[in-house]
Order: C-alpha cells, then sequence, then structure tokens
C-alpha cells in the first residue's frame, strides 16, 4: 500500500508518459518511506495498456485487446495484466538486483567461482548476469524494471561496470537504484539518474491512509506517531501490534542506558554488535527508538535548556553517523561504540516520564 508522496507519484507520471522516459532513476531516502513502491508505481505507468500507444511491445498471447487510453494523470489503471501483475510483484520482467545470489553469473570457465547467498555486497558476477539480461527482450513487458537496493552496496568494480550500462542504457530497460546513503554512490552513477528524494511522510497523511485502507483509526493513529514518517514502518506495526509493544520496551531500555557508566555502554554496543551479525534488519528498531527518545529529550530542553539541547542534538546527530557506518565499511562494533559514547550521560530525573508524542 503506497501512502502519501503526492508530488512524487505526479513527477513519476510525467515522466513516465515522456516520449522518452528516462531509463534511470535513483530513489535516495530512508527505509520504510515507500521507495520500492514507488519503482513500481513507475513501472506500471510505462507498462499500462491503457497508457496512450502503450501495447505491449512483445505483441504475442498476452497482446491487450484495443482499449481506450487513459488520460496521463489517471494512469496506472491498475487493472490491467501489467499494472496487475507488478502490483503483486509477480511480473517477470520486475527483477530485483540485491545483494546475495540473484543473477550470480561467474566468469565464462571459472568453475571455482563460489555461492555467496550472504554477500553483503552487489558483485560484478552479478552485474554481469544483470547485463546479460538486459542485452535480451523482456518477457512480455514494454519496458523492464530492474529495482538496484541497496545500490550504495554496489562493490567498486561493480558500480563501475553498472555505470557502462546506464551510459548506453537498452532501450527496452529502466532502472530503479534505491539507496538511503546516496552520498556513498559514484557522482558518475548519480549524474546519470534522474534523481528523486523520497521523504518522510507527515503523521497525518499516514494515518489517513491507513484508515482509508480500512485499518481501525485508534491502531492507525497509534501506528502513525509510532512510524517516524515511514508508511512501510506503519504498515508493519499494524500487522504485528507486537511490534509497537517492542518499541515501548526499546525506549524504555533507551532510558537505562542513557544513565548508564560507560562500562555499561561498551557492554551495550558488543550486544548491539552481535545481534547486527545475525540480523541487520533487526538493529532499525533500536535506532529508531534512540531518535525517538533524543527527540524527546530535545523537545523536553528546549528552549530553556540551552546544553541539554545542543546534547540532544549532538546524540541525534550520533545516531544518525552510525547509521551512515553501518552502510559503509565500518566495523559495526565500532560503529554502536561511537554511537554510544557520544550520547550525554542523562540524570535520573529526566529520563523516566513517559514519551507523550507517541500518545499524543
Ligand atoms: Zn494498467
Ligand atoms: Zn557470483
Amino acid at each position: 500500500m503506497l501512502i502519501g508522496h503526492e508530488a512524487i507519484l505526479r513527477e513519476l507520471r510525467a515522466l513516465a508518459t515522456d516520449p522518452e522516459p528516462p531509463h534511470a532513476l535513483l530513489l535516495a531516502g530512508p527505509d520504510g518511506t515507500g521507495r520500492r513502491l514507488l519503482a513500481r508505481f513507475y513501472a506500471q505507468v510505462l507498462n499500462c495498456e491503457r497508457r496512450d500507444g502503450g501495447a505491449p511491445a512483445a505483441a504475442g498471447m498476452f497482446a491487450a485487446e484495443a482499449v481506450e487510453p487513459l488520460p496521463a494523470e489517471q494512469l496506472p489503471c491498475g487493472e490491467c495484466r501489467p499494472c496487475r501483475l507488478i502490483e503483486t510483484d509477480a511480473h517477470p520482467d520486475v527483477v530485483h538486483l540485491a545483494p546475495g545470489d540473484t543473477l550470480c553469473k561467474p566468469r565464462v570457465g571459472d568453475s571455482s567461482h563460489p555461492a555467496h547467498p550472504q554477500s553483503r555486497d552487489i558483485r560484478i558476477c552479478q552485474v554481469r548476469g544483470l547485463i546479460e539480461l538486459a542485452s535480451r527482450y523482456p518477457f512480455e513487458a514494454r519496458y523492464r524494471l530492474v529495482m538496484v537496493e541497496p545500490a550504495e552496496r554496489l562493490a567498486r568494480e561493480a558500480a563501475h561496470t553498472i555505470l557502462k550500462t546506464l551510459e548506453e542504457p537498452p532501450g527496452h530497460t529502466v532502472f530503479a537504484l534505491v539507496s538511503a546513503a546516496p552520498e556513498a554512490l559514484l557522482e558518475t552513477i548519480i549524474s546519470r539518474c534522474r534523481r528523486i528524494d523520497v521523504r518522510s511522510v507527515p503523521r497525518d497523511e499516514i494515518e489517513a491512509g491507513l484508515v482509508a485502507g480500512g485499518i481501525d483509526a485508534a491502531l492507525a493513529a497509534e501506528a502513525a506517531a509510532a512510524s517516524r514518517g515511514r508508511p512501510g514502518r506503519a504498515l508493519q506495526y499494524v500487522e504485528d501490534p507486537d511490534l509497537m509493544a517492542a518499541r515501548g520496551r526499546l525506549l524504555e531500555r533507551c532510558a537505562t542506558i542513557s544513565i548508564a557508566s560507560v562500562a555499561d555502554r561498551f557492554r551495550h554496543a558488543e550486544d548491539l554488535a552481535t545481534r547486527y551479525r545475525k540480523e541487520r534488519s533487526g538493529i532499525e528498531g533500536d535506532l529508531d527508538a534512540w531518535e525517538t527518545f533524543w527527540q524527546e529529550q530535545l523537545r523536553r530542553a528546549a528552549p530553556e535548556r540551552g546544553e541539554a539541547a545542543a546534547e540532544a542534538l549532538a546524540a541525534l546527530k550520533a545516531v544518525t553517523q552510525c547509521r551512515e557506518d553501518l552502510l559503509t565499511n565500518v566495523i559495526p562494533r565500532a560503529a554502536f561504540e561511537l554511537m554510544l559514547l557520544r550520547f550525554p550521560r542523562l540524570r535520573l530525573d529526566v529520563t523516566t516520564q513517559e514519551e507523550p508524542a507517541a500518545h499524543a
């Protein structure tokens, strides 16, 4: 379910209905904001059978019957075969390139190429597979969509190779690079892409979107408040209210650690690093909780307590830095230690209150 981003949807619609749509998008923004859904939306408008002149390139068994084209602002129709297949993530021409084994194609004659389902990077062998794929016609789409995510995990050689494809894109393939850390991408890659900054969505828009999707009003309000502007996160909370309870526990732990000794903080950094090794995404909730916690400290400190406000701001920067460090090649434990040591040590009295923002 795509919530918010009206201006971006208008932009994508205009781009996709242009006679020469851009062949590479860079969707830059935090996880959970809807970047993948926006890429899919772009693919839908490009491939919708009711797009003017939008009959599939490969006229064959799936060729559309003659249908009345829709005005551009009503695209995608959401009902034709391409629209439905893309919506349900079942379109054979929507390809997701991610760290792991997807599209891995070892060099010819390289029989010792190891499998790498757990690799952290998008490797050159995968880009080789991608280039081979892009050289073929799509199965049935007019435009194949290749989503590269997270794009900042393109290994160096892989990035240089994909750049060549972006410079001379095959006519039937569009790329959507999805990244939470676009500054880590090669400047030459960024300059080949149409950049779209996907920002957080206002809380009331998320809430309204959830309610429109049939979610109970009270749950929608709570999930929207807890989501920190990320509709994807709000949907996770709605699907699994236990996650929201877990968030409450995380906030309590933030309060405990914010008054703890340096030794305790080091221990906690180790704990975070251990969990990070097991499941990287599990740490997101912790970092979100820290942001919520320090924003709340900031809100309480302002305006009369200048020093406390400055400390809370510095703590928020430390969380942002930690996220960036985890996306680059900093050792996770060092990233967590740095963050926790940059946090000010609070006194008990300012940390024991409930967090009103989430319950307002
Ligand atoms: Zn359609
Ligand atoms: Zn490989």
